[in-house]
């Protein structure tokens, strides 16, 4: 699986290091309209009316796959016009779009844009070793900013004006800067490593109205004392464990909002907020459409832009169904995200720990990609499907460093890349396995 933080901590930098921020200023109409957007559809009550008006989204969605060189080739070989596609319910007669493909023809994909000047393309990890490039145009790169509006209205957070944003990166290496953000209320974005000595001065210094993380830029924040309190703290972990979550509500009991991005689609979903940690993702309707009753991830884009995606596979399971929740969310919703069987790692002193809470670690490999097993009680096998073993160096460093944190003193892993086919057990993915209980 892969992420896109608005603000990637791993991919995207660069999109937002642009230093001629005033050319987000044009795009704030845009933004608000996403926003509301957003807000209108995740009240729409009736079915059919939201339906109808996701239907005629489907034109700019033709238009793009009239431009996109691949879309051509690929729908006249299946004898298949962008024109047969009326409605959300054609969609079954059309081709999907795996990562793989995607992989391969990354810039035939993409229609040709007037200014490419604007486009920047990112890279994503892939879960096959190949990373996926992926092109983006200057929409796409706001993009989250435009959704974080949504967002902070959704959580019921009052941001004050001028609100800086914080991206807290436990990543080694991280790279620090601070940009002025003028897409959001005119604030400003700082990077804080939390590596480095004075990362905490440096967040009471900030005092930021929103915070970015992963688990453990989060696991670092609910050690901290006095820090300042967000109005509004964001992940994009697969899954958030209920125990980190506790943790974090004690020192910083600011509202935590769980999202589902890849780097290819942008967001896609949202964990609900009044029943966190459920696995239950309300999807970002009209940006995208996730196709219900599938036991995986099946992705059309209706937001326009450079890179049409119709059927995108991002090698993720869950089910989508229609839903009025208790939360007030009208629209559709992912259910049993990830396809996770529970599973329990325990440590050398015998405490049990959700073996889950290392997905983070793997938020760049499909779940199929890649088996964890824990074979003594400090002892870890970790099989990754067709990954150069040159490129697993990192992950292991990042895998160890969490298992620390997590109550391991020593931990013995043992890497190897193997076939796609040898992970593959069953319908539903089994990353983690545990091995017999201890004593
Ligand atoms: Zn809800």
């Amino acid at each position: 699986m892969t992420d896109a933080f608005p603000v990637d901590l791993r991919v995207a930098p660069r999109a937002h290091l642009r230093r001629d921020t005033s050319t987000q200023r044009p795009h704030l109409p845009w933004a608000e309209a996403i926003a509301s957007g957003l807000s209108h559809f995740a009240s729409l009550a009736d079915e059919a009316t939201a339906r109808a008006a996701l239907d005629a989204r489907l034109e700019g969605l033709r238009g793009a796959l009239l431009a996109s060189p691949y879309y051509v080739q690929r729908l006249q070989e299946a004898g298949l016009h962008p024109g047969d596609l009326r409605t959300l319910d054609d969609l079954a007669h059309f081709p999907v779009l795996e990562r793989t493909a995607l992989a391969a023809h990354w810039d035939a994909v993409p229609t040709l844009p007037a200014d490419s000047d604007e486009c920047v393309v990112v890279k994503s990890s892939g879960s096959t070793g190949d990373p996926v490039r992926v092109v983006r145009d200057r929409r796409d790169c706001l993009h989250m900013w435009a959704v974080l509006r949504f967002l902070v209205a959704r959580a019921g957070a009052v941001l004050p004006p001028r609100p800086r944003v914080v991206l807290l990166d436990a990543l080694p290496g991280g790279l620090e800067y601070s940009v002025r953000l003028p897409i959001l209320y005119d604030g400003a974005l700082h990077r804080i490593s939390v590596l480095r000595g004075d990362a905490r001065e440096r967040l009471c210094r900030v005092r930021p109205a929103v915070l970015f993380s992963d688990p453990e830029g989060l696991r670092w924040l609910a050690e901290q004392r006095d820090v300042p309190l967000p109005r509004l703290v964001l992940t994009s972990a697969q899954h958030l464990p209920a125990q980190l979550r506790a943790a974090l509500a004690r020192t910083v009991p600011a509202p935590v909002l769980n999202y589902y991005s890849t780097t290819e689609t942008g967001p896609l979903a949202w964990e609900c907020l009044r029943d966190a940690s459920s696995g239950r993702f309300h999807v970002f309707a009209p940006d995208v459409w996730l196709e219900p009753g599938r036991d995986e991830v099946v992705v059309t884009r209706l937001r326009p832009g450079v890179l049409p995606l119709l059927r995108y596979l991002p090698g993720d399971s869950g089910t989508v169904r229609r839903d009025a929740c208790a939360c007030g969310f009208q629209g559709w919703t992912l259910e049993g995200f990830g396809g996770r069987g529970a599973c329990h790692f325990h440590t050398p002193s015998g405490r049990a720990v959700d073996a889950w809470a290392l997905a983070w670690v793997f938020k760049h490999h499909a779940l199929r990609a890649f088996r964890l097993t824990q074979v003594e009680p400090s002892r870890f096998e970790l099989e990754l499907a067709g990954m150069a073993e040159a490129d697993l160096d990192p992950l292991c460093e990042r895998l160890r460093a969490a298992l620390r944190n997590l109550g391991w003193r020593e931990v013995v892993l043992h890497a190897r890349s193997v076939a796609v086919s040898a992970l593959i057990q069953g319908s539903k993915p089994q990353p983690f396995r545990a091995g017999p209980p201890p004593g």
